[in-house]
């Protein structure tokens, strides 16, 4: 059958051009590979896009958030708020920095924490909020903010999935904490790598820090255009930077980031049009306030249909016919040492488990075609009717 030796149309693939190539190779033949002037211009690129005051490039998102949960103090004793529904990284850290995790339900259609779900769990151990932006919709920032702030609780935001997001017309990363990723499948990517951004002065510059060893200069200075070899720790830090040859990576897909996240759109709006009339798969909602989507996934729930099939099984059936998905995300508590660790709180998620067993992320990327689309749709259609068992 045509459809099954078509070639495979993976859940998402990286959107390089021949120059990023060369931006790569050109930082291969300068002698300089490391953290240097690559690094920096990505994040004076990060500050162009979003109007972030400060932005730290480092190795991996889920390095900046150990370096904002160390900076932040966060020890034994202390409880951090965030949704189970996210990547397990966050969750990770908490734990091994010997705090507790508190899991908050998010919201059964748009899979993001609220003001009043987050208030209710806080107790007098709370010491930070981690809320997750998901799939490319903004969280509710405004009222979430204000529960932060009148329980006097930072907030560091999960924007892994919100770069070229905006909350009404305020780009993620505007105001505020939080790390952007750029991860092979995050919406621009250097290969391995992340940003924190934040609008506090002092923690930027601990942050800086921090990222390499602990020592008074970075590895590489904008001043002195390399490094100055008697620096001193200031306190012990970690080998977080980000190197150059990574930076490049990411640099072109920046400057094409609205561009492509308007590619990403249009598919999205194609998909969302034809599951309208298709019974068995309910998309995600879009959050009712003004945003704009950075379309990030496009995260569907099997639901009952005609041939009884369930999303393990729908999976396995595109992966029959050559089409890739993803699952983001299992719920972090729903993991083997969180279900049989005491080391979570984690009652109360019916919203989260729904999910968790529902979800699954269909084929989204700059480079796929209207067809990659019709092409998914159609296999699922059928699929789900149980007219091909
Ligand atoms: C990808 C992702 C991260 C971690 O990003 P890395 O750069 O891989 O460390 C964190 N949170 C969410 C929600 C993610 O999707």
């Amino acid at each position: 059958m045509e459809k099954r030796t078509a070639g495979f149309l993976p859940f998402t693939r990286p959107a390089i051009e021949p120059e990023d190539i060369e931006a790569v190779a050109e930082v291969l033949r300068s002698g300089w590979i490391t953290t240097g002037q690559k690094t920096l211009e990505l994040e004076d690129g990060i500050r162009a896009l979003t109007g972030c005051e400060h932005a730290v490039a480092v190795c991996s998102a889920t390095a900046g958030m150990h370096l904002l949960l160390h900076a932040l103090n966060i020890g034994p004793g202390d409880e951090v708020i965030t949704p189970s529904m996210t990547w397990v990284s966050t969750v990770n850290l908490i734990t091994l920095c010997g705090a507790r995790p508190v899991f908050v339900d998010v919201d059964r259609d748009t899979l993001m924490v609220d003001a009043a779900s987050i208030a209710a769990k806080i107790s007098d151990r709370t010491r930070l909020i981690v809320p997750v932006h998901y799939a490319g919709a903004p969280l509710d920032l405004h009222a979430i903010r204000q529960v932060s702030a009148a329980h006097r609780v930072p907030m560091v935001e999960d924007s892994a999935h919100a770069l070229g997001t905006e909350y009404g017309n305020e780009p993620v990363g505007r105001k505020g904490t939080g790390i952007f990723s750029l991860q092979a499948i995050k919406n621009v990517t250097s290969a391995e790598g992340g940003v924190v951004y934040t609008d506090d002065a002092a923690l930027a510059e601990r942050l800086r820090r921090l990222r390499f060893h602990g020592l008074a200069a970075d590895a590489f200075t904008r001043e002195s255009q390399g490094r100055a070899p008697d620096a001193e720790v200031i306190e012990p830090g970690f080998k977080y930077n980000l190197p150059d040859m990574n930076a490049a990576l990411a640099l072109g897909q920046l400057h094409r980031l609205r561009a492509n996240n308007a590619r990403r759109a249009n598919l999205a709006d194609h998909y969302l049009r034809r599951f309208a009339s298709i019974d068995g798969i309910e998309p995600i909602a879009i959050p009712g306030y003004p945003l704009r989507h950075a379309w990030h996934l496009l995260v569907v729930r099997v639901t009952d249909n005609a041939a009884g099939v369930d999303r393990q099984q729908l999976m396995q059936k595109l992966k029959a016919r050559n089409i890739g998905t993803g699952i983001h995300f299992k719920a972090a508590h729903l993991h083997r040492y969180y279900r049989e660790s005491s080391g979570g709180s984690a009652e109360n998620l019916p919203n989260t488990e729904w999910n968790s067993e529902r979800i699954v992320s269909l084929p989204l990327f700059p480079h796929m075609t209207i067809k990659d689309v019709d092409r998914v749709v159609d296999a699922i259609a059928e699929i789900l009717s149980g007219s091909n068992g």
